[in-house]
């Protein structure tokens, strides 16, 4: 049998890097300029970063090595090589958001998060390879080709931030930014190996990003452990005049909230998602986890979530609704492709919008459409929004009884490249365990937890209540520190 091609490489972790910058052992510029020296590497292999901002990077390591050569106080990742999801916008860089119908588009901006991690001395490497408009659970849907997972390249990376996964997997950044509106931070993390990290809607802006779902995008970071993880969330959430639905509540200290231990904190275990379609190899090593929470001193727990199996009808109705509504200004007016040879301006506007957009992204578009128009509008898109808000009550109730709550993250490790490309459905089943905290509201924190016979990476996924998020990432650091 062929052994898997591998490109797993742990980055530094944020701490040694934050003190060899600021004692000048490690130049910022140094640091940037290896990243890219490993990116040149082993992307052609990975397909991981679709451009990359070194101009950018470069002139900002260096006002990073002048400040920490004149021992000025340094921001919280300075130095820190950073690398961004595709649908969040930087000024000037190419903005693909994985689609052909956004090729050439500049934006003329930088998005709230991307701006904050500058200020706090972070090093933007470039733009990160994911499905298009942030639609899969495989990496499989990018205009730009599929991102292969760094623990075996015959495998996915999980989606739809897969180029962020495997980014932070193989080394290729510190940490990187995701975004997540069904799954696409979590899923992908488990499958890659890392930990990622779900905020309460709301947390953290979302000014600068290419919209999918509105009423569950997030944005949120990923990274080789759960303290790095909370360091970068401290410096990107926070109130955004820029963005209505941005939360006004103070940001806490994540990272050092993430020193307080789990001891004593009830853990709650929901028998519906231990349910049939969990592959065997990943329930062992969940309940592997469960038992070292225990052992760190967490009193373990029943709780009844009983609602759960609406959630992925429920999810791809909103989902897709909303999609269609966000997508809707991409006409071959206003952004990146034209289709060339049209007669009439309705003509241009279909053909741009045929050449441009991928299947699932088509998919999605009509399903949308469909569950919006006149006469289906009750019975689909109203009635998923009330099972919703009943989904949104039954976690509450969890939350009055439990700290966090813990289940597989996914219902499998990866899966091979094109096993699930013809099947949407069994695709859409791959996000069964994430999309209820999407549609919750709820925070949470996928953590590596054990791996399978064959080698592969299997993820916990934490979740706690609205703006708990120091909580998820107190237990995440046990399961982490437990080393399942
Ligand atoms: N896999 C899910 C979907 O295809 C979630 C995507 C996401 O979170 N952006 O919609």
């Amino acid at each position: 049998m062929r052994t898997a091609e591998t490109f797993v490489e742990k980055p530094r972790t944020l701490a040694e890097l934050q003190a060899e910058i600021a004692s000048g052992r490690t130049k910022a510029t140094d640091l940037a300029t290896g990243y890219y020296d490993r990116i040149a590497a082993v992307n052609p292999r990975l397909n991981v970063y679709l451009s990359l901002t070194k101009e950018r990077a470069l002139e900002q390591a260096a006002r990073v090595d002048l400040a920490a050569a004149r021992g000025d106080k340094l921001g919280p990742l300075a130095g820190i090589p950073v690398g961004i999801k595709d649908v969040l916008v930087m000024k000037g860089a190419p903005a693909t958001a994985g689609s052909k119908i956004l090729e050439g588009y500049r934006p003329p901006y930088d998005a709230t998060a991307v701006q904050k991690l500058e200020a706090a001395g972070a090093v933007l490497l470039g733009k990160l390879n994911c499905d298009e408009f942030a639609m899969g659970s495989s990496n499989e849907n990018s205009a730009y080709g599929p991102v292969r997972n760094p623990v075996d390249t015959e495998r996915v990376p999980g989606g739809s931030s897969g180029g962020s996964a495997a980014a932070v997997a193989a080394n290729m950044a510190v940490a990187t930014l995701g975004t997540d509106t069904g799954g696409s931070i979590r899923q992908p993390a488990s499958f890659c190996g890392v930990v990622g990290v779900l905020p309460t809607y709301g947390r953290v802006s979302r000014y600068g990003l290419i919209a999918f779902a509105s009423s569950l995008d997030r944005v949120g970071p990923l990274a080789a452990n759960v303290r790095d993880a909370a360091t970068i969330l401290g410096v990107i959430a926070g109130h955004d005049p820029r963005d209505a639905t941005s939360s006004p509540a103070p940001v806490p200290d994540y990272a050092s909230e993430s020193d307080k231990g789990a001891e004593r904190l009830r853990i709650g275990v929901p028998a519906e998602y231990f349910a049939e379609g969990l592959d065997p190899e990943v329930r062992s090593a969940i309940e592997q986890g469960i038992a070292a929470l225990e052992a760190a001193g967490c009193t373990v727990k029943p709780v009844s979530l009983p609602h759960t199996k609406y959630a992925v009808p429920v999810y791809y109705l909103v989902a897709t609704a909303e999609a269609s509504a966000n997508l809707a200004r991409f006409d071959g007016v206003r952004y990146g492709y034209r289709s060339p040879d049209s007669d009439t301006l309705s003509a241009m506007y279909s053909h741009s919008r045929d050449e441009g957009f991928g299947a699932e992204v088509k998919r999605r578009i009509l399903l949308g459409t469909y569950a919006l128009s006149a006469g289906y509008y009750d019975a689909y898109y109203l009635k998923a929004q009330q099972v919703r808000r009943l989904l949104a009550e039954e976690y509450l109730r969890a939350f009055a009884e439990v700290d966090a709550i813990v289940t597989p993250t996914a219902p499998t490790a990866a899966f091979k490249l094109g096993e699930k490309t013809g099947d949407p459905l069994a695709m859409y089943l791959a996000d069964i365990y994430t999309v209820t905290a999407s549609l919750a509201g709820i925070c949470g924190v996928t953590v590596p937890c054990g791996k399978t016979a064959a080698g592969l990476p299997v993820g916990m996924q934490v979740l706690a209540a609205h703006l708990n998020e120091s909580t998820a990432f107190r237990v995440a650091r046990a399961v982490e520190a437990a080393k399942v």
